[in-house]
């Protein structure tokens, strides 16, 4: 395909645009501006729904903070994974209508959701956008259905090349992905279709820094893809979890805090991580896929050397990215596996109502979910450089 049209397909891709309007912060400005302008009223609804499909995963990927070696699923008294009855999620999306919210699906693994294609199709009649972040390995045997129905964007994890990838996720989970990979874009090859628009999700961690290159210049076919995102393995030091715990033990009355545990790195881990050599890397991939027309987006935002050392040594306030605030309890809300509703993502510890008892214009409304904003306003928790909402709407 020519560069130029390459573009003008991905580029009118609302979802895509969604979603690089929330990398850049400017999807709550936007959003939040047409309200004001349209309707003058704060928002009645959530304009975006982040959903925890299921806790259940076919991976056990060694640094996942649900699965991995100190994932909250192995914590105890979590009593197996859970999956959001799909009538909870039927009613959350007719209730949304209105705002034709924006999802995005995840897990666990989304693709193991048993409703999916019901949802999905709900969804996009109800005139929404929809996203997922997968692990890939499901996604030849769904990739009809994704384009069939509508799906706009699907995210796929692949952490380097088969020997890395693999050692980190398991193994056979490369040529998966990378079947998967080449079904969703033979398959909208073959329908002429250019949705869903499919993004590769490259985590950097301190066993595959090294390893940009040979993905994205030797193994990856690119004609498959239409953007990439190269971001940093968030975590958790033990400092900052303590001090979430005891806010939100105060501010709250909430004891349930564990979540943080499952991210809960020493930045000491990282101190083999030769940046001279990941930024070279990074950079010869971007320029690589630059001529191919696929965009890169990068989190955090600023990769140089100095921003990405204090990044690794959980200095944040000393990034170029640092933000002293995050607006994300007002314009995006998460919903669990469990039905409950989380103004934060993936820190599921603080929840201000469940599905299965109200709907979600009264929560989104509600005391709690106004309390919990009221506090954050101006601020943030002491865990939120290591959530990626930090990156797009702090
Ligand atoms: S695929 Fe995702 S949810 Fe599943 S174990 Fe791996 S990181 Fe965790
Ligand atoms: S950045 Fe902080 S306040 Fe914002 S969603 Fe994440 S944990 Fe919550």
């Amino acid at each position: 395909m020519l560069l130029a049209s390459r573009f003008r397909s991905v580029w009118t891709q609302r979802a895509f645009l969604w979603q690089v309007a929330g990398k850049f912060r400017l999807q709550p400005l936007v959003a939040g501006l047409t309200r004001r302008v349209f309707a003058r009223s704060p928002f009645p609804l959530p304009p975006v729904v982040i959903l925890q499909l299921t806790e259940a995963c076919n991976l056990r990927c060694r640094m996942c903070y649900e699965w991995g070696r100190t994932g909250t699923q192995l914590q105890e008294g979590r009593g197996g994974p859970a999956t959001l009855p799909l009538g909870l999620v039927e009613s959350l999306l007719d209730d949304c209508r209105p705002e034709r919210t924006f999802y995005s699906l995840f897990g666990g693994e989304p693709l193991l959701y048993p409703g999916f294609e019901k949802m999905l199709e709900r969804a996009k009649r109800n005139g929404s956008s929809m996203e997922t972040v997968t692990n890939g390995t499901l996604l030849a045997r769904n990739a009809a259905m994704l384009a069939e129905l509508g799906m706009d964007l699907v995210r796929v994890s692949l952490d380097g090349p088969r020997e890395v990838n693999d050692e980190q996720r398991g193994r056979g989970t490369t040529d998966r992905v990378m079947e998967g990979l080449e079904a969703l874009y033979r398959e909208k090859q073959r329908t002429g279709r250019t949705s869903p628009l499919l993004g590769v999700i490259y985590t950097v961690t301190r066993d595959n820094w090294h390893c940009l290159e040979r993905l994205f210049c030797r193994d990856l076919d690119l004609r498959w893809i239409d953007f990439v995102t190269l971001q940093m393995q968030t975590f958790v030091t033990r400092e900052m979890g303590l001090a979430y715990e005891r806010i939100l033990r105060r501010e709250f009355g909430c004891t349930g805090t564990a979540t943080w545990r499952g991210m809960l790195r020493d930045p000491g881990e990282f101190g083999d991580l030769d940046l001279g050599e990941l930024l070279r890397q990074a950079r010869r991939v971007r320029s690589t896929l630059l001529r191919s027309g696929i965009p890169t987006l990068l989190f955090p935002n600023t990769w140089s050397e100095e921003n990405l050392s204090m990044y690794l040594k959980a200095n944040w306030t000393r990034m170029r990215d640092y933000k002293g605030h995050c607006i994300a309890p007002w314009v995006v809300t998460d919903v669990t596996a469990r039905g409950e509703v989380a103004p934060c993502h993936i820190f599921y510890d603080l929840t201000v109502g469940n599905l299965g008892e109200r709907g979600i214009r009264e929560i989104w409304n509600g005391e709690a979910f106004n309390r919990f904003r009221r506090y954050m306003k101006g601020r943030l928790l002491p865990v939120c450089p290591a959530c990626c909402q930090y990156y797009g709407y702090a």
